[in-house]
């Protein structure tokens, strides 16, 4: 008989180094990485400015009858 092997489905990665998280400073594996997923959500709260413009497909460029039928 062979027992289940524990499945690490509760074993998070590290969202910025995939290493296993440590329950203390889950889903991270360091409180450093902590710090650095807050600093790059911090900068990208702080840099919404400018993306709302930044909707046209790159496509429609190269395509002038997209663009006119946009119009
Ligand atoms: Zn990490």
């Amino acid at each position: 008989m062979s027992e289940p092997v524990p499945t690490p489905l509760l074993k998070r990665k590290c969202p910025i180094c995939s290493k296993p998280s440590v329950e203390a400073v889950k889903p991270f594996c360091s409180k450093r990485c902590a710090d650095i997923d807050l600093s790059r959500w911090l900068k990208g709260v702080y840099a919404i400015p400018g993306t709302e413009n930044d909707e046209a497909d790159p496509t429609d460029q190269d395509d002038p009858f997209n663009a006119e039928r946009d119009l």
